[in-house]
């Protein structure tokens, strides 16, 4: 296979909103792609009308493009198969489950959910835990492999509610090669004769999927885990048509931070969002959130953790998936998300921020802003928290941390104030001279550090830890700093 042609496809359903898992199989597919000069494809996954949700599908489109996850062929991009969406596509899904039947490799089933559910007991009473419609049963079920010609076309022509099944030989052993798991093997009897065309027409995930993968010359189909059980399937559907398969990567499970699968009920309980969007409305950045899901099952071989998405493009490959679960971690994705807050510029930080700290009551410009980011960068999780981890950036404090509180002794009033005329004396107001006044005070008053250095930081910033003092109070300037102080010594000590 030439590198050229390397086809793979993001094929969601869209039931609701796009999860964390989603993301990475798109990923991993967006890889592969780009690192082979592939073509990436969105395919839409709509034939299960039960589960539809009409907003799902801007859902997914505005996740892959926050993510910078762009693809060539899809909805809205269009390509050489359009139309991207299955449920515009039955009559394809038709026409293979009709040739199918000609060939003898599927059948009409027209027993009613009753008659189904009635075999089930029968099998059940007689000591089958797993009934299924299979080569044992079929023959005491009403299709067209038990009914005569004539009578099939009459319900046919009738109307009559039925599927089309395929024909599951018995006795068979089938393997396939999966990328990440070597080869896997089943029984065809453990598999029941599937259904292709349910009774409203419209095909199961297994036809469609199969036909569009073919039509649409999917080379590697990177799936979650949760698919496995269903490549048996399809390999029989690729071998009843006479189709090559693709090949197939089955992506590891995603684990809790506890262990188990890492289910939506789980997760919730253990406060782990588990759409795309909630990720993105907590303000992760989308590189790091790109960055921790391509760590969650591949890894590069080195030390390095850090990837940009084009670094990751380059460095991806499947080979360096594993096949075991991989643990869902939120420190080390907020790990990702302080490492790529601090690479930004302070004015890049400061634009993510202005948002929210406009929304949080700050009439504050960017320039300003910036200079708080540099100063906070080290400090915060999410750049939304320039609106809240240091509000004394934007406002006079009114109140004074309780713990640091205690460190306010009898004679802290006279240092602060001395420290305050000094301020008053500075030629320049700058970090180096707010500094220099202060050791002075100190030096006059033969006093350590302590006695003043946190006095200061309360009266100015209300709290008792931050960026560097000296920078605070630059930044605020000498009138903000002065009134501040002065408020400090006329409230302080709080009366006990
Ligand atoms: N429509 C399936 C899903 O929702 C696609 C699975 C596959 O990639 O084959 O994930």
């Amino acid at each position: 296979m030439s590198t050229a042609s390397v086809r793979v496809r993001f094929a969601p359903s869209p039931t609701g909103l796009l999860h964390i898992g989603g993301l990475r199989t798109a990923l991993y597919n967006y890889l592969l792609a780009r690192q082979q000069g592939g073509t990436f494809i969105l395919r839409i996954e709509d034939t299960d009308q039960e589960r539809f949700v009409a907003a799902a599908e801007a859902d997914i489109l505005d996740a892959l493009a926050w993510a910078g996850l762009s693809f060539d062929e899809g909805p809205g991009v269009g390509g050489a198969h359009v139309p991207y969406y299955q449920s515009q596509r039955s009559a394809l899904y038709r026409r293979y489950a009709e040739q199918l039947i000609a060939d003898g490799r599927a059948y009409y089933a027209f027993d009613t959910p009753d008659e189904i559910e009635a075999m089930r007991a029968r099998l059940r009473e007689a000591g089958n835990h797993t009934p299924k419609y299979d080569h044992a049963t079929r023959a005491a079920m009403r299709n067209s492999l038990t009914l005569g010609d004539a009578e099939v076309q009459g319900l046919l022509d009738a109307g009559t509610p039925h599927v089309v099944r395929l024909k599951v030989e018995a006795g068979q052993t089938v393997t396939f090669t999966d990328a990440i798991r070597d080869a896997v093997s089943f029984e065809t009897d453990e598999l029941d004769d599937q259904v292709l065309l349910k009774s409203d027409g419209l095909p199961t995930y297994h036809l469609a999927n199969v036909v569009d993968d073919h039509h649409m010359g999917i080379t590697q189909v990177i799936r979650g885990e949760e698919w496995l059980p269903s490549t048996p399937k399809h390999v029989l559907l690729y071998e009843a048509l006479g189709w090559t398969p693709p090949q197939f990567a089955h992506l590891p499970l995603i684990l809790s931070p506890t262990g188990g699968k890492l289910s939506k009920r789980n997760a919730e309980k253990m406060g782990i969002p588990v759409s795309v969007r909630q990720y993105r409305e907590a303000g992760y950045e989308p590189a790091a959130l790109v960055n921790f899901l391509a760590f969650l099952g591949w890894n590069p071989g080195t030390e390095q953790e850090l990837f940009t998405l084009d670094e990751l493009v380059a460095a991806f490959s499947l080979d360096r998936v594993g096949s075991s679960g991989v643990q869902f971690s939120m420190d080390k994705l907020n790990w990702y998300n302080e490492q790529y807050l601090r690479r930004l510029t302070p004015e890049a930080l400061a634009e993510r921020a202005h948002d929210a700290v406009r929304a949080a009551g700050y009439d504050v410009d960017r320039a300003y802003l910036a200079q708080v980011a540099a100063l906070m960068q080290e400090r915060i999780t999410f750049a939304h928290e320039l609106a809240t981890a240091s509000p004394y950036f934007y406002e006079d404090p009114t109140e004074y941390d309780a713990k640091a509180l205690k460190r306010w002794k009898a004679d802290t009033n006279d240092h602060l104030a001395a420290f305050a005329e000094a301020l008053d004396t500075l030629p320049t107001f700058d970090e180096a001279s707010i500094e220099a006044a202060l050791k002075a005070v100190l030096e006059a008053r033969e006093i350590g550090m302590g006695k003043l250095m946190l006095p200061a930081r309360l009266a100015v910033s209300g709290v008792g830890h931050g960026p560097s003092l000296y920078a605070i109070m630059a930044l605020l300037g000498r009138a903000t700093c002065r009134r501040r102080i002065q408020r400090a010594l006329d409230t302080l000590p709080l009366p006990a």
